[in-house]
C-alpha cells in the first residue's frame, strides 16, 4: 500500500507538472500569435426574432496555430487573461472587427451592429476607451453599432473603476450587452446599478426551455424584467426550430444560434448579408 500511495504522489506530481508545462508553452505561443497575426474573428449572425432578419453580428475569436491548427476561445481566453495578454488580444479584436464592419458598409452591403466580446480582467485599467476610438477613427457616426459584450465577473471587480468606464463607453454612445446573462450572481442588481442596454440570456437556459419547466419560468421572468427597464433581449444558443417559435411567442427580440447560423469567416458571413435585401 506504501509504494502505491507512493506511485499515486509522483503520478501526481508529474501531471501538475504537465499542465504547468503546456500552460506555459501554450503563453509563448500567444506571444507569437500576437506578433503574427495567427488569430481570426468568425461571426455569427444575431437575428430579428419577428421579422428572421440578420441585424447584428457577434465576432468570435479562433487560434489559428502553426501546428496544433485552430484552437477555441475557451482554451487560451482564461490563459490569456491570467497572464495579462488579453489586454492585447482585446485590442486586436477591436480594431479587426471594426475595420470589419467598415469593409462590410463601403461594399455596400447593408449596415448591421457588430458586438465584441471584452473579457473580464481589469477591464478599468486597460485604456478600452482609446482602444474604441482608435478602431472606431473617423466613422464616429457609427459608434452605436458597436455593442460590447461582458460578462458579470467583469461587473463583479473593482466595481467604481468599472463603473465609471462603462459610463466613458456609454458616453461615446456604444451599446454595453450583458453575456451569460442568468449563471452568475446578483444578476439583478447589476441590472439598476450598471449602463447596460442588451441582456443576453445564457445558453443552459435555452437549451432546456421546452422540456425543463425550471428554465422556462426563469426565461420569462429575465424578459418581463428585462423589458419593463428597456433593455433589449437576445436568447443565445437558439439550435431547434422549437425553441426558435417558443422565444419569438415569449416576445425576446432576438436569437442567436446554430438554428440560424453557426459562425462563419467573415467572406461567408458577407454572404448571408448580401442574400438580405437592404
Ligand atoms: P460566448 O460569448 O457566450 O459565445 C457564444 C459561444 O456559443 C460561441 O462559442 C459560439 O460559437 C457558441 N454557440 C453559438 N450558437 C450556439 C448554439 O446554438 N449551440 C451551442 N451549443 N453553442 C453555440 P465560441 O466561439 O467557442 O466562444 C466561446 C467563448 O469564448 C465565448 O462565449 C466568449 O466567452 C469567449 N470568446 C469568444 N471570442 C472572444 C473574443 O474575441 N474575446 C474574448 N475576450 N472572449 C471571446
Ligand atoms: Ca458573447
Ligand atoms: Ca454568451
Ligand atoms: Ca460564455
Amino acid at each position: 500500500a506504501k509504494k502505491n500511495g507512493r506511485n499515486n504522489y509522483q503520478f501526481y506530481m508529474e501531471s501538475l507538472n504537465r499542465a504547468a508545462t503546456e500552460r506555459f508553452s501554450m503563453e509563448r505561443d500567444l506571444n507569437k500569435a500576437l506578433e503574427n497575426e495567427e488569430f481570426v474573428l468568425f461571426y455569427q449572425p444575431q437575428v430579428d426574432l419577428a421579422s428572421r432578419r440578420i441585424v447584428g453580428a457577434e465576432a468570435l475569436i479562433r487560434w489559428i496555430h502553426p501546428l496544433k491548427g485552430m484552437i477555441a476561445p475557451d482554451t487560451f481566453i482564461p490563459i490569456a487573461e491570467e497572464s495579462g495578454q488579453i489586454i492585447d488580444i482585446n485590442r486586436w479584436v477591436l480594431q479587426a472587427a471594426c475595420n470589419q464592419k467598415r469593409d462590410w458598409l463601403h461594399a455596400g452591403l447593408k449596415a448591421i451592429r457588430v458586438a465584441v466580446n471584452l473579457s473580464g480582467y481589469k477591464l478599468s485599467s486597460q485604456n478600452i476607451i482609446g482602444t474604441i476610438k482608435e478602431a472606431l477613427g473617423k466613422d464616429s457616426a457609427d459608434y452605436q453599432n458597436l455593442e460590447l459584450e461582458i460578462t458579470e465577473n467583469v461587473l463583479m471587480q473593482e466595481t467604481r473603476e468599472t463603473l465609471s468606464t462603462l459610463k466613458q463607453i456609454k458616453a461615446l454612445k456604444l451599446r454595453i450587452a450583458l453575456d451569460d446573462f442568468g449563471t452568475g450572481y446578483s444578476s439583478l442588481s447589476y441590472l439598476t446599478s450598471f449602463p447596460v442596454d442588451v441582456i443576453k440570456i445564457d445558453r443552459s437556459f435555452v437549451m432546456g426551455c421546452i422540456t425543463e419547466p425550471k428554465n422556462l419560468i426563469i426565461i420569462k421572468a429575465i424578459i418581463a424584467m428585462g423589458h419593463s427597464m428597456d433593455k433589449r433581449i437576445v436568447a443565445e444558443g437558439i439550435e431547434t426550430e422549437e425553441q426558435f417559435s417558443l422565444m419569438k411567442a415569449l416576445d425576446c427580440d432576438e436569437g442567436q444560434g446554430y438554428f440560424f447560423k453557426h459562425p462563419v469567416p467573415a467572406a461567408d458571413f458577407a454572404e448571408f448579408l448580401a442574400k438580405e435585401k437592404l
